[in-house]
């Protein structure tokens, strides 16, 4: 497995392996890898001659009072990591490699990113979109793996993908979780142990919905009361947003038709979690 810091060396690479006809395979990551992460590499390892991998705490998408310092790193483990799922080669470029310091392209998705992550984290999606994109010239990928925990970044990026003709497939990876039902996440790392406990109602309150969406409830109110009732009756948490939107457009919904988006940010401390599931009709 290489390990390539240079962007001009991770795209010459990368030309020299399509020119000899090779399938190249992509999973992009902030690092401090856990198995939601190698997930995505294994669906990808299975259909790909070359798999490539980054790992890049990506500036860009942080706002200024976020954690992008405090962000977990440990590349030793995450390079040890990769090499147990057979990645080929890691592309971990430096910040300053990456962004030239009068940089004034990006690209911006002006339909998705408004609600849910968008509103509370303004500039995030312009961010992640133009860095997304600038990986994929870098990588040249045939395909790239994105996973559903970021139900709207994926989202956005299949949007940008389509609007741009980027010639990539997006596939989607599904959500991992811990054994009690927590979605993996690096950010996991901040909880103290009384709020790792508690973190369990995420994943209770997408329960709660499905549950009664199950027994026949199509109207959002009742259906996020019950959501919200179960976040807020738990020690520490605060919701910042509980959203049932389309699940192709992101519009928000009053009622389920047909396929919604449930998604939830909730905070504990200075730690900001999000999940998500799909409910539908068919
Ligand atoms: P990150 O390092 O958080 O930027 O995530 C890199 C990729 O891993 C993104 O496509 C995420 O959606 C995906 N990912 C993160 N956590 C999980 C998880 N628990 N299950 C599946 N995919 C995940």
């Amino acid at each position: 497995m290489d390990v390539i810091s240079s962007p001009a060396e991770t795209q010459r690479r990368a030309l020299e392996l399509k020119r000899a006809g090779k399938t190249i395979g992509f999973v992009p990551t902030m690092g401090f890898l856990h198995e939601g992460h190698l997930s995505l590499m294994r669906l990808a390892r299975a259909r790909c001659d070359v798999l490539v991998a980054s790992v890049f705490v990506n500036p860009a998408q942080f706002g200024p009072n976020e954690d992008l310092d405090a962000y977990p790193r440990d590349f030793e483990r995450d390079e040890a990591l990769c090499a147990g799922e057979g990645v080929d080669l890691v592309f971990y470029p430096e910040p300053a490699t990456m962004y030239a310091p009068d940089a004034s392209v990006w690209v911006d998705e002006d339909a998705l990113s408004g609600g849910l992550c968008g509103s509370a984290r303004p500039g995030h999606f312009r961010g992640v979109c133009t860095v997304v994109a600038k990986l994929f010239n870098l990588v040249q990928p045939d395909f790239a793996v994105f996973g559903e925990k970021d139900a709207q970044q994926l989202r956005i990026i299949e949007r940008m993908v389509r609007d741009l003709n980027f010639p990539i497939e997006i596939i989607r990876g599904p959500i991992v979780r811990e054994p009690d039902g927590l979605a993996m996440s690096s950010r996991n790392k901040y909880l103290d142990e009384e709020q790792r406990r508690n973190a369990r109602c995420l994943r209770r309150a997408l329960d709660a919905a499905a549950a009664l969406f199950a027994a026949g409830e199509r109207a959002v109110p009742a259906l996020r009361s019950a959501m919200v009732e179960l976040v807020e009756s738990t020690p520490g948490a605060r919701i910042d947003y509980v959203e049932f939107v389309d699940d192709a457009s992101l519009v928000p919904l009053t009622e389920i038709a047909e396929a919604a988006l449930v998604a939830l940010a909730v905070g504990f401390g200075t730690t900001r979690l999000i999940d998500n599931a799909v409910l539908s009709v068919y």
